[in-house]
């Protein structure tokens, strides 16, 4: 960052809601209570809150991540950091269509919980502290989204939540946390490479919804009725999740193959790890997310559509987002 730019002081903590908002009986509870019940931030750093909302994350919208976008980007000049409290199960989808649409190098930790705040040895203050403290690390500036969990520092594109219950749900099994959080400091081990915040083509700025894109997973012997209703809804765009590879079942290669509609279809592979290596495995109009999951080669395709181009190159997007 340049010597003559203005820096605020301030980091802005935005609660969601999500099981780190809650305790086991009582269901949600408020943000500023969650806040005030980890009095230790103020010694990391000058934190205001906003309560964005109170849902559990597996009830958050393409409408909710569009408007927490909105507000982080209208907050750039006030604010140095975000940290985002947010529930687990969509914790990494908001991330990556944050890492996609922030503009700017100012960090954006989300966290949340695994134990409700009412359980022994809750996991939800020491992830909010260590979150807030990654926000305030300058190594923390220019590596994108970050998810923080369980004192481990993840990038928004890699990570995923791979168990339902233990504290090191979130994990980024291919390539690897990039840091962790230690009592003394944060430590940084490794870079992001793929393009992210500032350097993505996505302006959310004047968007008012995003594309509908649907999401149908293969399976065996999925039958020609569903493909047929799925294919044919008033969708802007499709992702199929498929096999290993981006094979699919005889109905579903059928389609695909036959598919020259304007309606871009994806395929993103259901296996975890690796990526698809062909490109050219069905017809024009069907695309190969290559190493994305579904849920994020969705929000990459919902962006691209926001491009509102024709000619937007979307086997291109995937190799650089
Ligand atoms: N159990 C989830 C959580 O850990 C609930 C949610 O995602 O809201 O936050």
């Amino acid at each position: 960052m340049s010597q003559n730019t203005f820096t605020p002081e301030k980091i802005l903590i935005i609660t969601t809601g999500g099981t780190i908002g809650s305790t086991s009986e009582a269901g949600n509870i408020r943000g500023k209570s969650l806040i005030e019940s980890v009095p230790e931030i103020a010694r990391y750093a000058e934190a205001d809150h906003y309560e964005f909302s109170e849902k559990g994350s597996s009830k958050i919208t393409p409408a909710d991540w569009l408007r927490l976008g909105q507000l982080i980007n209208g907050s750039l000049e006030k604010y140095r950091g975000f940290v985002i409290t947010h529930g687990t199960d969509s914790m990494e989808e908001t991330a990556f269509f944050l890492n996609l649409t922030v503009k700017s190098e100012f960090p954006v930790v989300l966290t949340g919980s695994m134990r409700p705040s009412d359980f022994v040895s809750a996991d939800g203050p020491a992830n909010v502290i260590n979150a807030v403290r990654v926000a305030e690390a300058p190594a923390s500036l220019g590596q994108g989204v970050l998810i923080v969990m369980n004192d481990m520092i993840s990038c928004a594109r890699d990570t995923w939540k791979t168990d339902d219950l233990r504290l090191q749900s979130f994990q980024s099994p291919s390539f690897g946390h990039l840091g962790v959080v230690d009592p003394d400091t944060v430590v940084y081990y490794r870079q992001v490479t793929h393009l992210h915040t500032k350097n993505t083509p996505f302006d959310i700025s004047g968007v008012e919804i995003l594309p509908r894109v649907d999401l149908l997973s293969d399976f065996t012997g999925l039958s020609p009725d569903i493909i047929k209703n799925v294919f044919d809804l008033p969708s802007d765009g499709l992702v199929l999740q498929s096999f290993a590879g981006g094979r699919t079942s005889a109905n579903v290669h059928a389609k695909l193959e036959s598919w020259n509609s304007g309606k871009p279809v994806l395929v993103a592979s259901r296996v975890p790890m690796g990526r698809i290596p062909s490109q050219d495995m069905y017809g024009d109009a069907v695309f190969i997310a290559a190493d994305l999951p579904a849920n994020k080669a969705r929000i990459l395709l919902m962006l691209a559509l926001t491009l509102n181009d024709e000619h937007v190159n979307i086997k291109e997007l995937f190799s650089r987002f």
